[in-house]
């Protein structure tokens, strides 16, 4: 499902996920959608993001988080 919304994103048709979550139970087999607000404060896409850019090194990362961690608040 992933997958799919990414090629819907990227040359733009259906009706993207933005702001909504669906929730797939393969054992009873349903579905339920649910509504998620934005977070204003979200390090990525709120008003003041501090991730602007990807991780180049994920190696370095991983062994030192703290250097590539949004300061906390
Ligand atoms: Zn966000």
């Amino acid at each position: 499902m992933m997958a799919t919304e990414a090629i819907k994103y990227i040359i733009g048709i259906g009706e993207p996920l933005i702001g909504r979550l669906i929730l797939y139970d393969a054992l009873d087999m349903t579905y339920r959608e649910m509504k998620v607000p934005r977070d204003e404060n979200c390090p990525l896409c709120g008003k003041n993001p501090s991730i602007t850019k990807l991780i180049d090194d994920y190696d370095a990362a991983a062994e030192n988080p703290e250097t590539f961690a949004p300061a906390a608040d």
